[in-house]
């Protein structure tokens, strides 16, 4: 059994639901589970109706829009469309409803019932699609399978208690159907609540059902050829990667390469589960492997996380930076849920690079304010280059000012501005 995964992109249009529908036929006689997410930016377009919703805007233009889209969309798939778009305004109805009756729940309660609305739509157009061009397919609800705790918007999976149900709904519903389909992004919590699990979480969702079903591998299926050694938006001539260790891997996603989310190797890596990353465009190409291996000379790879705030502290009172001053930095950070990005200390100062979250930034900093005079930029890319040669530091540090840099024996990193 294989897991698939199509993102957004895959499934945007008409001829991007037809696109995958191919691929499919060509694994015909395999057992498989499909996660898909969102289509395009919808799940986007939700976060903004939910604003609008809350801040008292009109939403309902917004929300007819996407509704309409979703609409173009089944109307153009299916010769007769008239159920699907039952099913569909059932779902519309649904999330208005939602939003009326939880309107004073907590945000991130309120964030998981109506963002999760994304892949529910998606995974109900496509599982009827592929029903009527004769897939052997059924769809599964993710709520019902992927367990969580209810840390609303970024839940953790119950692992223990997934696996209870996900083996045997999955086995019952293959004996009958070639694939299972599901939602990306999706759990549910023990009170039957809607759960997330974190933004762009639906490679984690691939992952966890590969995970507990023990499946041969898993495959996401993306808009760029593989993994490549840089971002090619970015930089000219990216180069693809044929293979690449899970460690290798699950680094570069640390650094900020989003070609995956960084939830999704653990799981497969525990128990080396191949994960392919392809293009769907060219679904010919091998694309990258990674998988248990030690690829000698690898090709450096050019990591650019955008939107980095560089924060100082400096001791008001002569003394030196100290465990004592380092330790109520770090309990400041680990309430706000801050991650380091890169760190670097000297006698009087501190500095840390972080995700410019004001959310996040501006209550860690008014509680450190009192002790610590704090110097911060922000609107900065952090640059980590992995298994680093010297021409490229140089190459990218054109035009460019250097806040603070370091090395370790593989890997550089700065903080630059685009001065
Ligand atoms: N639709 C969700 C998002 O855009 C999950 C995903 O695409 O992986 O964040
Ligand atoms: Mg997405």
């Amino acid at each position: 059994m294989q897991v698939f995964k199509f993102g957004g992109a895959s499934i945007k249009d008409v001829k991007a639901v037809k696109n995958i529908a191919a691929i499919l036929a060509t694994y015909k006689e395999e057992k498989l589970v499909v996660v898909v997410s969102a289509m395009g930016k919808t799940t986007n377009k939700l976060e903004s109706i939910l604003h609008d919703y809350l801040s008292g805007k009109d939403y309902k233009l917004a929300l007819n829009t996407l509704g309409a889209a979703h609409k173009d969309i089944i109307e153009e798939l299916f010769e007769q469309p008239a159920a699907v778009i039952n099913e569909f305004n059932n779902l519309i109805h649904q999330l208005e409803n939602t939003l009326i009756e939880h309107k004073n729940e907590p945000y991130n309660f309120l964030y998981d019932a109506i963002i999760s609305m994304g892949e529910r739509m998606s995974s109900l157009i496509i599982a009827r699609y592929l029903k009527s061009e004769d897939f052997s397919i059924c769809l599964l609800a993710a709520k019902d399978v992927i367990k969580t705790d209810n840390n609303f918007k970024e839940a953790q999976v119950d692992w223990k208690a997934t696996k209870e149900y996900m083996s045997p709904s999955v086995a019952s519903l293959h004996l009958k159907n070639k694939i299972v389909l599901s939602q990306g992004f999706i759990g549910g919590d023990d009170n039957g609540n809607y759960t997330t699990l974190g933004r762009e979480g639906s490679d984690f969702t691939a992952a966890i059902f590969a995970s507990c079903l023990h499946a041969e591998s898993v495959t996401i299926w993306k808009d760029v050829p593989g993994i490549l050694n840089a971002d090619p938006k970015k930089i000219k001539n990216a180069a693809l990667y044929n293979e690449l260790s899970y460690q290798e891997a699950a680094e570069m996603t640390y650094y900020g390469a989003s070609v995956i989310h960084p939830k999704t190797i653990k799981p497969l890596a525990n128990q080396m589960i191949p994960l392919y990353v392809r293009s769907f465009q060219t679904p010919l190409e091998t694309g990258t492997l990674i998988h248990d291996c030690l690829v000698e000379h690898l090709t450096p790879c050019i990591i650019m996380k955008e939107q980095q705030c560089l924060i100082t502290f400096k001791v008001t009172d002569f003394t030196f930076i100290n465990e004592h001053n380092l330790s109520k930095i770090f309990q400041a950070l680990s309430q706000q849920r801050i991650k380091i990005n890169m760190m670097q200390n000297s006698a009087i100062s501190f500095s840390i690079c972080v995700n410019e979250e004001a959310y996040k930034l501006d209550p860690f900093m008014a509680h450190l304010k009192e002790e610590f005079d704090i110097l911060y930029n922000n609107k900065l890319t952090l640059v980590t280059i992995k298994n680093y040669e010297e021409g490229i530091i140089d190459q990218l540090k054109l035009n460019k000012q250097v806040y603070i840099e370091q090395r370790t024996r593989k890997n550089f990193q700065m903080v630059v501005s685009d001065d």
